[in-house]
């Protein structure tokens, strides 16, 4: 095991003859069901909402590289597993903008990364391979949200662009609202360059945190550490989200590769989790 994989915050490993991963922390429930594996919130299933990550066992794929009834057979046994309808997902089309939408039916979306709403039974679902889930919940006035944030979005604030729009379609308080970060490429992994890193000082400079939002790689110059989860968290506090009410998965997705799909780790063959939420 080396180093970075020491330094992932993943309890609950369990070495039997080959290793078998439970992800299963303080804010998240590693589910083994009807024959898949999902991760869940405790704190959005203890509002009673539908909501799921999906992992390998469910083999989701953007690229049509698995066969169409696969995808099916796996989107409706998942679907049955969280008790959900399967044409009551909704998916857009995702394209690393800062385009959310507001829907309250089910239509065709495309070149959108946020989908909001307030109307019960539909599931707004987004795929994901290190990319950064946030799901969003204001349980005042039942509004929920499911927002992709890549790094090219984290830039982009698409979070903080998300709770505004709560605010100004919903009249959604930040305050009030529960925001989870779903499993993503954490710092232990998520090694840029200087171009990248350049583009996070200069857009993140102001915060102060540079420090800790950019680490130098060791002993490989040029090469840079990333902390989007850190700069997610500190974007969202300035547009009033609470410290106390920010849930962190707490886990990459690099350092689980053998439970979830990341890009970095498979490449090109990469797969695509499914985050899901939705209110019933
Ligand atoms: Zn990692």
């Amino acid at each position: 095991m080396d180093n970075r994989k020491e330094k992932c915050y993943n309890i609950n490993v369990f070495f039997v003859e080959e290793v078998i991963m439970d992800l299963s922390n303080e804010n998240i429930i590693h589910v083994k069901k009807d024959g898949i594996e999902y991760l869940q919130f405790r704190k959005l299933l203890e509002y009673g909402l539908v909501n799921c990550f999906t992992t390998r066992i469910d083999g989701f794929d953007l690229d049509g590289r698995l066969d169409k009834r696969v995808t099916d057979y796996n989107y409706n046994r998942l679907c049955n597993s969280l008790g959900i309808e399967r044409n009551s997902i909704a998916r857009p089309n995702q394209t690393h903008s800062d385009n959310i939408q507001n829907i309250n039916e089910i239509i065709k979306l495309t070149d959108m990364d946020g989908i909001i709403t307030n109307t019960p039974g539909i599931n707004l679902t987004l795929s994901f391979a290190d990319c950064t889930p946030i799901l969003i919940y204001d349980p005042i006035n039942k509004v929920i949200g499911n927002i992709h944030s890549g790094w090219r979005g984290t830039i982009k604030k698409i979070g903080p662009k998300a709770v505004i729009k709560m605010k100004e379609d919903y009249g959604s308080k930040p305050e009030d609202l529960i925001v989870c970060i779903g499993p993503c490429i954490k710092q232990c992994h998520f090694e840029v360059q200087d171009d990248v890193k350049e583009l996070f000082e200069k857009e993140f400079g102001y915060l102060n945190r540079n420090a800790d939002i950019i680490k130098d790689e060791e002993g490989k110059p040029g090469k840079y550490m990333v902390d989007t989860t850190l700069v997610i968290k500190l974007t969202l506090e300035e547009v009033g989200i609470k410290p106390e009410n920010i849930y962190d998965s707490k886990i990459c997705t690099v350092c689980s590769s053998n439970v979830v799909h990341s890009f970095r780790a498979d490449k090109e063959k990469s797969g695509r989790n499914v985050a899901i939420i939705g209110l019933r």
